[in-house]
């Protein structure tokens, strides 16, 4: 309670617009405290901010800017290895994200809730590397993770009596099922799915299409761009958000960015011994790889970043020194990553505004589908592993490393279970790959999901069906 009040406080003192902090609350208040956190929008940060509870019901900032934090916090890396458990991490590390919001005493219980997945970091051929394995969730991706604790988050906020929130997601094949997965059968939520039709893979169509009950799922007449456009314009139109209690679960939710900084921190502390760890990440949005910076920017020891992206060669070019330009995204084998304008840019270069992108320790390697299907094919002799397609790209990066002399530890991030990709992998390994308990189950379900055309109106006449 106390903390509150000073919080209500020190907001007050902000939007006065008092330059310097009047020293209303005595100090030995402020030293157990944490400042109240300000969400402010990268389309101009320099307008009021809010709560971390107001961005994440938001989706997207009013303006259609993305929220961002104004300010990182520095993380205490004593109190995060007195830790022995990723919620406990996640709690401590995220606390200066939810200050006074509504959702910082819930902290705990929602990374419990929600963050409480395996992550082993088996070795990866030598004992320099190791794989950090997202994928031990209910929808075998590491997006489990961050949807978990979105959807916690959002319950959390609800008040008995609320009206029925739709949570509407673009997926490009496994945000879908993440998000379904984690608001499936939750009171007062409805989920509406958008994916490409053809675009995905059979199994990744079937699970979307699987779980029924609040969950509905659409296939578009369109690619991943035009998921995630209609996605965008239904959440910016503002009669649209307000009528059907709109809200995002894409990869532009703040929701889903700050939970994944957690695993990041806690490989980094594990595995860290004289030099910090370089990071090896499959990106796509660059969702999860901004995770990582963050944890990097917050003061954990990680290295070099680097970016592995498909044959999507937006970010490659961009970091070789080419002007940044988004494209439309190119078809591949890992079709979670074929983005061509990654949503996440814009938060980066709103991290990087005072400081050079390109001078900071971040890389960016395309691998093409031959180099994927070599990699998978490789994989079981070189490791005894078999790797998702989007794994298969990290892998590809790491073994460009060590190709190169490299030899410092790294971690390589395997982000998918390649059973969500059999029809890409089992022809090339040869041998069927046995789907973890909770895929399997979602296969043997019926699967249904209606056509939907690629434009706001189909999209706002369905949401008026289920009014
Ligand atoms: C979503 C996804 C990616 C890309 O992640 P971003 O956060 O969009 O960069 C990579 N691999 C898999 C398996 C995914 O589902």
């Amino acid at each position: 309670m106390i903390a509150s009040f000073g919080v209500s406080l020190r907001t007050s003192t902000n939007a006065g617009n008092v330059g310097v902090r009047v020293p209303l609350i005595p100090t030995y208040v402020s030293a157990i405290m944490l400042d109240a956190m300000d969400y402010v929008s990268t389309a101009d940060p320099n307008a009021k901010g809010t709560d971390l509870a107001t961005a994440l019901l938001a989706g997207l900032a009013p303006d259609g800017g993305l929220y961002v934090p104004r300010t990182l916090p520095t993380a205490n890396l004593d109190a995060l290895r007195a830790q022995t458990d990723l919620p406990g991490l996640a709690t401590e590390l995220l606390a200066p994200f939810c200050a006074g919001s509504r959702l910082e005493p819930a902290l705990p219980e929602i990374c419990r809730e929600a963050l409480n997945l395996p992550l082993p970091l088996p070795e990866l051929g030598d004992s320099a590397t190791r794989l950090m394995e997202l994928f031990h969730g209910p929808t075998a991706a590491f997006k489990d993770f961050a949807a978990r604790f979105l959807a916690a988050c959002l319950a959390h906020l609800r008040a008995p009596g609320d009206a029925v929130r739709t949570v509407l997601v673009a997926t490009s094949g496994d945000t879908g099922g993440a998000v379904a997965a984690a608001f499936h059968r939750r009171p007062g939520f409805r989920v509406v799915i958008l994916y490409p039709a053809g675009r995905v893979s059979k199994r990744q169509a079937h699970q979307l299409g699987a779980f029924g009950n609040n969950v509905h799922a659409f296939r578009v007449e369109g690619d991943f761009d035009d998921c995630q456009r209609m996605v965008k314009q239904a959440l910016n139109d503002p009669d649209m958000a307000e009528a059907f209690h709109l809200t995002s679960a894409n990869s532009i939710s703040l929701g889903r960015l700050l939970p994944q900084i957690s695993y990041y921190a806690w490989a980094a502390l594990q595995l860290t011994g004289d030099e910090p760890v370089n990071v090896i990440v499959p990106t796509g949005n660059l969702g999860n790889a901004l995770a990582c910076i963050l944890a990097r920017d917050m003061g954990l020891p990680i290295g070099e970043i680097f970016l592995a992206t498909n044959a999507n060669r937006t970010l490659p070019d961009y970091f070789s020194g080419q002007d940044y330009h988004g494209r439309p995204g190119l078809e591949t084998l890992a079709n979670a990553m074929d983005v061509g304008d990654p949503s996440n840019f814009e938060r980066l270069a709103w991290f990087y505004r005072d400081r050079d992108l390109r001078a900071a320790g971040l890389h960016a390697e395309s691998v093409d589908d031959e180099q994927i299907r070599q990699t998978i094919r490789d994989g079981l002799g070189r490791y005894q592993r078999v790797f998702c397609p989007h794994t298969a790209c990290a892998v590809k990066a790491l073994e460009r490393r060590r190709a190169s002399g490299d030899r410092r530890p790294f971690v390589v991030v395997a982000t998918a279970h390649p059973a969500k990709f059999n029809e890409v992998v089992e022809p090339l390994i040869g041998s069927i790959i046995e789907p973890p308990p909770a895929l399997k189950e979602l296969l043997q379900r019926p699967s249904h999901a209606g056509p939907l055309a690629p434009t706001l109106d189909a999209l706002l006449k369905v949401l008026v069906d289920f009014s």
